[in-house]
């Protein structure tokens, strides 16, 4: 119908040019098959750009979900103030912005949790404590570890041989400063936390090597 209706058009142009009484000119015809080949080849560039648009919401979904201030759903499991796990739960994930971080933490906080910087051995406030409690994610307080897991590692960072939830931490291969080893976060908030080894004591022969910068300890009371 578009096609005809351009066709009509041309045949109109045609007749109204002076000089051509028949209104017909000897280039109308290769006129009309280059028309019809660009209109095929427009069509189906557009017909590929619908495609394209429709085959590729997962990418672009992916990269909207990561952009700032963007909702993205985690699970995670919720612990009382006194360490009792209490459910599974689906919410947004915590996202915010460099200031907005930085302006919540301190600056060691920060460099640790938002730029995966490690705290120097034996400097943070938690390798030595041994109180019952729970320890929280400094950034957004998701329960990441449980006192009855911390063990003497003889690192200088809080060590624990299991995340209280294993829904509540992320693991990620980590290949930075030329050593394969495994990074965790904090699944609510994607705070860096430290590194698992696979040198820990049984029953799980895991190593959780935390930063005291990126955890808030509760006291049990
Ligand atoms: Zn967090």
């Amino acid at each position: 119908m578009f096609d005809s209706d351009l066709d009509r058009q041309k045949t109109e142009t045609g007749a109204a040019t002076p000089g051509r009484p028949d209104g017909k000119s000897p280039a109308a015809a290769p006129s009309n098959i280059q028309r019809r080949v660009f209109l095929g080849t427009s069509l189906a560039t557009l017909a590929g750009l619908a495609l394209w648009q429709w085959r590729k919401p997962a990418t672009l979904v992916t990269v909207a979900a990561s952009a700032p201030g963007m909702p993205e759903d985690v699970t995670v499991v919720l612990f009382s103030e006194s360490g009792e796990r209490l459910k599974k739960v689906t919410i947004a994930k915590v996202i915010k912005t460099p200031d907005e971080w930085r302006k919540q933490l301190s600056a060691n906080a920060y460099d640790i949790t938002r730029n995966a910087d490690t705290e120097m051995a034996f400097s943070g406030q938690y390798w030595n404590l041994h109180d019952k409690g729970i320890y929280r994610c400094i950034c957004c307080d998701n329960a990441l570890f449980d006192s009855a897991t911390k063990f003497e590692s003889g690192t200088g960072w809080p060590s624990f041989w299991q995340p209280i939830a294993g829904e509540n931490v992320t693991e990620i291969r980590d290949s930075s400063l030329g050593m394969a080893r495994t990074a965790v976060s904090c699944t609510e908030c994607g705070a860096h936390l430290g590194h698992v080894f696979d040198d820990g004591p049984q029953p799980t022969g895991l190593r959780y090597c935390m930063n005291s910068a990126s955890l808030r300890f509760v006291k049990q009371a």
